[in-house]
């Protein structure tokens, strides 16, 4: 079983089927760690096959060689997807997501859906409906979330790849917790058809993997326009070649290292890095965060409020879990929700539907609309003088299962990975350090809607 894709492509003595067979091997040895809620053999062994024939005939897709795992909100036609929840339990995908044809189309073999938090609401994968991930770097403690799953299949090296969602962190915070690098493009960037919906407008999928390589090769794969989601951009790709960028204008979040809870260790890596990019002729500057304090409350009313009318159609009548205890139409509705979701899932639609309510409506939505603006103006603006910002991912190393149990201390996670999310730009966190507790931690780059290629290029060669 190879660590990467990479190495799996130029192993050319390394058969794909070979290579998922062990693929599904490692999987079931290490079922402790409950990263995959299904492991999809016939069909990983059915597309192995088809691609080993096409590697034999010489017409292979890019990807071909590549061994992938999907967040159990993507659907992928004929299997199951349940969002980690109840409600969804059973449910079959009866289309596939547009990444999920892409990437078959390049050549990947999809080997499993992984874990996450219930609807992608959480930070440490304790909010799933079928048990908390174990984080494969140290048991004691979280995977992060809500892309646990994901996070732990790569760090565990059971796939290369690994597709998660991201809306307010939840492909950046697990790479953080589990020394993995983790890529949000840019809204628009990669289609959202086939991703069960949380908050629509800040979710997008994105790739987890060991290497930038490999991310890249996935972005390149999966980027673009596509007709079935209106929100997609119709900019041309630009792909991401890896080329050196040359001498950069990066800023930095001084309150990345000034603020309150921030660990002492990340502090020190993170300014001896900075220290290390001015020496090599890099420009580094400290700026602020726009309204940092207002980021997290902005994020939670407009999420919640997108969580919950998203979630309106999980009724008990159109999809998966129906009460068998309900008699007639309100009672209906009323059971299978509640016995169907979970305690956070309904801590954010009553929130989400307080936020839009009559008398609420102006005083949170829309208050909370224009905060978002104000934030995504400081963001671009900034842009205009800099390539990139850096940033903490997370204030610490990944916590011990059930260290965290305020829902607002838990929401504090995301200080610093929501500002991409209502701002709409590409980030990614990269592997930069080990502490002395033995955990990694990472670094956020953020950079400019669509500047995706000199992002990924960047983190190749400057980190
Ligand atoms: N931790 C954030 C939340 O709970 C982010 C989730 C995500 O990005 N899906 O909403």
């Amino acid at each position: 079983m190879t660590r990467t894709f990479a190495e799996a492509r130029s192993a050319a003595a390394t058969s794909v089927a070979t290579s998922v067979q062990a693929a599904l091997k490692r999987a079931e040895e290490h079922k402790h760690l409950n990263a995959f809620l299904e492991l999809f053999h016939d069909s990983a062994l059915e597309q192995a096959a088809r691609v080993e024939a096409r590697v034999k005939a010489g017409d292979a897709g890019p990807l071909a060689g590549m061994v992938l795992s999907i967040k159990d909100n993507i659907c992928y036609k004929g299997h199951k997807v349940s969002a980690a929840s109840r409600i969804l339990e059973g449910f079959t995908s009866l289309y596939s997501a547009t990444v999920v044809e892409r990437l078959l189309a390049a050549d990947a073999v999809i080997i499993g859906r992984t874990n996450c938090d219930e609807f992608a609401m959480g930070s440490s994968n304790e909010n799933s409906a079928f048990g908390n991930v174990l984080n494969p770097l140290d048991h004691t403690k979280v995977p992060g979330g809500s892309s646990g799953g994901a996070a732990a299949s790569v760090a565990a090296n059971i796939a290369h790849v690994a597709l998660g969602s991201d809306t307010g962190g939840s492909i950046r915070q697990p790479a953080s917790f589990t020394g993995t690098v983790g890529f949000k493009p840019t809204y628009g960037r990669v289609s959202r058809y086939g991703l069960i919906a949380f908050a629509s407008s800040f979710d997008q999928i994105g790739p987890f993997a060991h290497t930038v390589d490999d991310t890249a090769a996935v972005y390149n794969a999966m980027a673009g326009h596509d007709p079935k989601d209106s929100t997609t951009s119709r900019r041309a790709v630009e792909p991401a070649t890896l080329e050196h960028p040359g001498k950069l204008r990066i800023a930095y979040y001084r309150e990345g290292l000034e603020r309150a809870g921030m660990d002492p260790e990340v502090v020190a890596h993170l300014q001896a890095h900075i220290d290390r990019l001015k020496a090599d002729g890099h420009t580094v500057e400290p700026i602020s965060v726009p309204l940092l304090d207002h980021q997290v409350p902005t994020y939670y009313i407009l999420a919640t409020a997108e969580a919950s009318s998203n979630l309106a159609r999980f009724d008990g009548i159109r999809y998966g879990h129906r009460s068998t205890k309900a008699n007639g139409v309100d009672e209906t509705y009323r059971l299978s929700r509640s016995e169907g979701f979970g305690p956070e899932v309904k801590r954010r639609i009553l929130l989400g539907t307080f936020v839009l309510s009559a008398g609420y409506y102006d005083a949170y939505y829309a208050q909370a609309q224009r905060v978002r603006r104000i934030i995504r103006d400081h963001t671009l603006a900034t842009f205009a003088d800099y390539d990139l910002i850096l940033s903490p991912t997370c204030p610490t190393t990944a916590f011990a299962h059930g260290a965290i149990t305020d829902p607002v201390a838990m929401y504090l996670q995301d200080i610093f990975t929501v500002q991409a999310n209502l701002a709409g730009t590409p980030a990614i966190s990269l592997p930069t350090g080990t502490h002395s507790n033995g955990l990694p931690f990472g670094v956020q780059l953020t950079a400019k809607p669509f500047d995706e290629a000199r992002l990924l290029a960047a983190s190749r060669h400057l980190f």
